[in-house]
């Protein structure tokens, strides 16, 4: 009935639990979102900290990363994710600073010409049983024990005790992604909270990678399934209130079969 994709992220994998039917519209019909103030204020600050890193470390300093973030805005001011904001002046002003507040926030963590990374924005790809596993690390370090460390920078807020479990399930995929490529299982995948210069590390373990080997495989049939026979159930739950396709979803008086035809593309 729909096409099965070949490969998953992180991303689609924790889309798919979250709601089957969202992640139908989002990554089977690929139907687009239209951007936020967090998603596109995220990705902006993800630049401005890749810039950074395009400096060689003794250059990483306060004043590279004020211009890393000036390079990263005149870039998205003319991106649809900036313009189709509607920005009003005040709301860009406000923009601005938050994007700037971010990114100093950094460097309250860590001091980056003292980090040998391996790479930034790295683009991953590893089999696993015949499915492809895909995504983007921020960046990859090696300390100085020759250990792997991977890097992700949040933007959004810390999760709560009750929801960290929970949120950091992607993070095991990239622990197991990062040990297909390179043949070496990460030290250690430390998220770096922005806003509240906050880091969580967490350290992959056998028995973690085996997990997420399994719950991703799980999820792989469950997404054939559902392509199969058609059947993307929609799941109610806080993300409801934030979800671009609420208007074509049964669970609010939508039809499905709509969304198609009437988002524009
Ligand atoms: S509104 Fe809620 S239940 Fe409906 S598609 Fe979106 S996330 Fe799923």
């Amino acid at each position: 009935m729909y096409e099965v994709p070949t490969s998953l992220s992180p991303s689609r994998v924790e889309s798919f639990i979250n709601c089957p039917l969202a992640f139908r519209f989002s990554s089977i019909e690929k139907l687009p979102e239209p951007p936020t103030v967090p998603t596109t204020r995220g990705s902006l600050v993800h630049r401005a900290l890749e810039l950074l890193f395009h400096h060689p470390a003794s250059e990483r300093t306060p004043d590279n990363l004020e211009l890393a973030v000036d390079a990263a805005l005149t870039e998205y001011r003319v991106h649809p994710d900036y313009t189709q904001l509607g920005f009003n002046e005040a709301d860009a002003a406000q923009f601005d600073v938050d994007c700037r507040e971010l990114s100093r926030r950094y460097l309250e963590m860590e001091d980056p010409a003292a980090v040998t990374e391996v790479g930034v924005e790295l683009w991953l790809e590893a089999d696993l049983n015949g499915l492809q596993l895909r995504g983007i690390i921020d960046r990859l370090d090696r300390d100085e024990s020759g250990d792997l460390i991977v890097v992700d920078y949040k933007t959004g807020r810390a999760p709560g005790p009750k929801y960290e479990t929970k949120s950091l399930q992607g993070v095991h995929f990239y622990a197991l992604l990062c040990e297909k490529v390179y043949g070496q299982r990460p030290k250690e995948v430390r998220l770096m909270y922005l806003k509240s210069a906050q880091q969580i590390a967490v350290t992959p373990t056998t028995q973690s990678l085996q997990h997420t080997t399994r719950r991703t495989l799980a999820v792989f049939e469950a997404v054939e399934r559902a392509c199969t026979t058609g059947n993307f159930a929609p799941k109610q739950s806080a993300l409801c209130r934030s979800c671009s396709f609420q208007r074509w979803c049964p669970e609010f008086g939508g039809d499905p079969a709509r969304a198609a035809d009437e988002i524009p593309r």
